[in-house]
């Protein structure tokens, strides 16, 4: 049988895409290793200039190191590097999300192909296997109606998007059957879930609580004003993970009108507060060196950041994306000022989450991935520190946090569960 090899790029719904994709293969097989595979499909990010440049830099290598082997590309950079790459020669085809069951036949192909589909697809392929995880993404929604001025999301995911509650109960019970415990919602803007269906994230999570099997549910990242309080009630069952990932890009006022973003600082300052009410961890993306970010806008936005309940932060700088409002903003901080900014910022959250750890006094409770490393409760790594390898549910007692900030417990505070 031939082989193929899949290599995904960005988010969680990229990867849950991936299996998507896998799932749909009849006359092929998945292979770990891009080297000898007779082809390879790329899953592609476009979110930012880093991410083209990744992926881009992928094709090249596999050009070098196994050109004999059909390329092809899908994802969110389809019909933008991925048209351009198809017009250099560099790959064999590309397709869109909507494209996917047609996988066998693009992947028999004999001439280049662009079959870019449509941006209103919505995907209810009920996959088996997470290839090498421990948890399960699950690709609850897709598409965004937001309008960020600087997020090319939309123009290439489309409009927002539910998949049917039947469908992704079916999907947790397939994974969980087959042993699976802990699941992660995902998509382009989660919490917009069943708004298109006259549903909503609250009920389908009470709907998932129900599912036996099902040890421990995530919410991948949400919007500051789709978090309701049904939303926050449920998020205290005790199957759901202690932490949210609260989207916030910004703490100016100033700069969340430039980014025609629909959360403001006195806003958000209540949600977080509501939600570290209830001993929940808080995540957050926060977009530095956008288009007149003065020093005095990022100082107003600093002293606004140190009033919040944050634990963890995903920091990037501004990268203007074609197509997009911000593209067309005059750039006018500079690579170096930007890091600068990165770090900043890195250090008030780093002591935060210090803080917030020093503080807990509930034991951790951690799912092992590999190298006796997991994900506790309120999101955070967990290092092990022992000479027998783990596996599963760990109840940590006693632990301590090293300069990089990772959690670290010595085994005897350690309880199987
Ligand atoms: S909410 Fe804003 S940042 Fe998020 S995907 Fe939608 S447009 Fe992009």
């Amino acid at each position: 049988m031939k082989t193929v090899y899949f290599k995904t790029f960005g988010c969680r719904s990229n990867f849950f895409d991936t299996s998507a994709i896998a799932a749909r293969l009849n006359e092929w097989q998945i292979v770990d290793s891009e080297a000898d595979s007779d082809a390879i499909v790329v899953n592609s990010c476009t979110v930012t200039n880093s991410a083209d440049a990744a992926v881009r830099a992928f094709v090249r290598r596999m050009k070098r190191e196994n050109p004999k082997a059909k390329l092809l590309f899908t994802g969110c950079g389809a019909a933008s590097l991925g048209k351009k790459l198809l017009e250099s020669a560099a790959i064999d085809g590309v397709f869109g999300h909507s494209e996917k069951a047609r996988i066998d036949d693009f992947l028999s192909a004999e001439k280049p192909f662009e079959e870019l589909g449509v941006l209103d697809h919505i995907d209810e392929t009920i996959i088996d296997r997470f290839n090498g995880k421990t948890r399960a993404f699950i690709k609850i929604q897709d598409g965004c109606d937001f309008d960020c001025s600087y997020c090319v999301i939309p123009l290439v995911r489309g409009k927002a998007r539910s998949a049917s509650k039947n469908y992704v109960l079916e999907q947790i019970k397939r994974l969980a059957d087959r042993g699976f415990e802990e699941f992660i919602l995902t998509g382009v803007n989660s919490g917009a879930y069943g708004r298109d269906r006259g549903e909503n994230i609250a009920d389908l999570i009470a709907s998932i609580g129900n599912i036996s099997g099902v040890r421990r549910l995530r919410l991948s990242s949400i919007e500051p004003c789709l978090v309701s309080d049904e939303l926050l009630d449920i998020c205290a069952a005790p199957f759901m993970a202690k932490h949210l990932h609260i989207a916030l890009q910004h703490t100016s006022d100033r700069m969340l009108k430039t980014m025609n973003r629909r959360n403001r600082v006195k806003s958000d300052r209540i949600l977080l507060e509501k939600v570290s009410k209830l001993g929940f961890a808080i995540g957050s993306d926060y977009i530095v060196s956008f288009p007149s970010e003065s020093e005095e806008v990022f100082s107003e936005a600093i002293d606004n950041l140190k009033l919040l309940p944050l634990t963890h932060i995903h920091i990037f700088p501004f990268s203007p994306r074609e197509g997009t409002k911000a593209a067309k903003m005059k750039i006018n901080i500079n690579g170096l000022v930007a890091n600068e900014r990165r770090k900043t910022i890195v250090k008030i959250i780093d002591q935060k989450k210090r803080d917030f750890y020093l503080k807990n006094k509930e034991p951790l409770i951690v799912l092992i991935e590999r190298n006796n490393s997991g994900l506790d409760q309120f999101f955070s790594r967990v290092q092990i520190i022992s000479d027998c390898d783990h596996s599963g549910w760990v109840e940590v007692k006693k632990y301590s946090i090293d300069k990089n900030g990772v959690i670290e417990a010595s085994k005897e505070d350690c309880v199987c569960l």
